[in-house]
Order: structure tokens, then sequence, then C-alpha cells
């Protein structure tokens, strides 16, 4: 769980003056035993910060990381533990991997690291079962070969293979079909479902594709320049969307009932809205308002309250607290 969890960073212009970049603020993150939950939002909405802070990546700069709700310490030991526990999967499968070494050699280390108990012969067998299970068969033949021998997605399976190497309860994955071809994005889709069902893993599931988002998750939260600002069900957030942003994103990607993997265009959905705002001085108000084409004049001068919907969804937008909700079932917006 991320608890309020803000992130702030100070970067230094060209002239040597500092600003501070807002990537995340005051959001929060829950994730149950089996969950697949989507984090959804465009480039530079704080998604990926987000998961690096609940990879022990990042320290939040306010706001707290949980597991099995006890907050995360930032000892050695303490983040020994919660990475065996917790995994990060990372978008580009090219750079995730050691390229001057083998298959076998990759996984090895990470069965040395997190499972000290096996010996030689059981990290052996270890390997052949984690390769299996990615589909990466036979296994002998995969293990010997070189990162550069094996094509995007084998790529990404071995990575998934040794993140599974430390028997991990939550996967963090960032975009981790986004880099791949657009024909094998279901097959990796279907192994992240398949390592939910057998294992009982969660996952978050960070895209801007909602149509994927939609195949693949229980649930669904959506980020706008570094805020949370809708989250439920995947079928509600999807056939009922509460905040204006949610429904011109859902509105500009392509129809998931063409299935997924099957267009380029699937990713590109999000891109028709335009650039999102700057985070080192984001609007004010709702940070939505200057593209939204619901704003009133307290959209620009104060933040939403989050309004609870029932059955876990909620949603930050003045439409709620006004009365106003209704409106945006009636309009349909061309993004
Ligand atoms: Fe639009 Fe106002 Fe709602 Fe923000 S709070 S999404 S500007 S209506």
């Amino acid at each position: 769980e991320a608890r309020d969890v803000s992130k702030h960073f100070t970067v230094r212009g060209p002239l040597g003056r500092t600003s501070v970049v807002r990537a995340v603020e005051d959001a929060t993150v829950r994730l149950r035993p089996g969950q697949i939950l989507a984090l959804v939002g465009e480039s530079g909405s704080g998604k990926t910060t987000l998961a690096r802070m609940l990879a022990r990546f990042h320290e939040p700069t306010q706001g707290e990381i949980l597991l099995r709700g006890e907050p995360v310490t930032g000892s050695r030991r303490a983040q020994r533990a919660y990475h065996s526990e917790v995994q990060l999967i990372f978008q580009d499968p090219f750079g995730a991997l050691n390229p001057l070494h083998r298959v076998r050699y990759n996984l090895d280390r990470a069965l040395r690291l997190h499972q000290p108990h096996l010996t030689a012969a059981g990290r052996e067998q270890r390997m052949t079962e984690l390769l299996e299970r990615v589909s990466l068969t036979p296994a002998a033949e995969f293990a010997a070969k070189f990162p550069h021998e094996l094509s995007g997605g084998q790529r990404q399976r071995v990575v998934i293979a040794r993140a599974l190497a430390v028997e991990p309860k939550v996967l963090l994955g960032d975009e981790p079909i986004s880099m791949l071809d657009v024909s094998i994005r279901l097959e990796m889709l279907n192994l992240l479902q398949r390592l939910r069902t057998e294992d009982g893993l969660a996952l978050l599931y960070i895209t801007h594709d909602i149509a994927g988002a939609r195949y693949l998750c229980d649930e669904i939260a959506v980020m706008y320049a570094g805020q949370m600002v809708e989250s439920g069900p995947k079928e509600e957030v999807i056939s009922s969307p509460q905040h204006p942003y949610t429904k011109l994103l859902i509105e500009s990607s392509p129809d998931p009932e063409r299935g997924v993997g099957d267009r380029d265009e699937l990713f590109a959905g999000a891109d028709e809205l335009g650039e999102p705002p700057s985070l080192i001085d984001p609007p004010t108000g709702c940070r939505f308002h200057p593209r939204c084409p619901f704003a009133m004049p307290e959209c620009a001068t104060e933040a939403p309250p989050r309004t609870e919907l029932g059955d876990g969804h909620w949603a930050t937008c003045w439409l709620h607290v006004k009365g106003r909700a209704g409106e945006l079932a009636e309009t349909t917006h061309a993004a």
C-alpha cells in the first residue's frame, strides 16, 4: 500500500535555477493478494514514479509505503525483505538483462541472492521450472542463450522468470508490454493473468492503454498530472466513468471490443488529449481544469474533494459535490 504518498524532485535548469517537480501528490494505492490493479494515465502523469516508490527505488517525500499494514523502513535488511516479496518489472526488456551473460547467469544470480538455501543442483532445477513457467522451452536451450539472441517477448519472459525466482507476492509491472511487438502483447497479458490465477500474485499493471487494462485487471485507478483522480472496479470505471478526464481517456481510446493487441493505435488513444500540464508549476485548483469541458469557476481555485460513489468507486471532481454528475453520462466529447 502507498498511503498518501507524494514525491517532489528538485531539478536544476540551464541557468542554475532550481525548480521543484511535483511528480506525485497525495496518492493512495492498495493492492490485495491476487488482485490486478491497473494504474492508468498519460506519460508524465506520475504513475512510474508511484511504482518506483512502491518498489522502494524512490523514498516518498511525504506519506508511507506499507506491507501487510506495516510501514517499510529504510534499513538495508527491511529493504531486502521487502524486495523478496515485491518485484518491479521494467518497461524495457532490452536494458533489464545483463547483455554480457547468458540467461542461466541472469537467473542463477537472483536465485543465489534470494534463495541461498538452494544447492547448485536445486538452483538448476528451479531455473528449469521458471523458464518452463514462462513458456521458454526447451529450458536448457534458452538458459544457454545470451539476451541478444532472444526476441523482445522472450527477453521480457526471462525478466518475469527472474522476478519469479524471488517468489514474490507482488509484481509491479511498469508498462511491461508496451515495447513489445503488437502480435505478442496478448500472449504476455495472458501470462500475467496465469501468474495471478496459479500463484495468487498481486499485480500493479501500469499502462496508458485502457483496452489492455480492461482485458487484464479487476480494478482501475486513473492518474492525471501526479494525482489520482478516479478509482474503482474496472467495468464501472469503463462503462460509467465519474471523472471528466477518465471519460475523455476512454472516449479517445480504440474500442476495447476490437480486442487487445490488434492495432498499433491501441496505445495511442491517450495522446489525442494533448500534452499534460507541467508538474513544475501545475494548474491551481483541479489540475485538469484548463482542458476540462465541464470546468466551473471553483475548479480553477479549489482542489475538488474525493467523493465516494459506492463499491470502492471514487472520483475527485466538483461535479459530484455540485450535484451535476449526471452531465457526465449525458455528454459525449470528441477528444
Ligand atoms: Fe473538470 Fe472541475 Fe471536475 Fe476538474 S473538478 S474535472 S475541472 S469539472
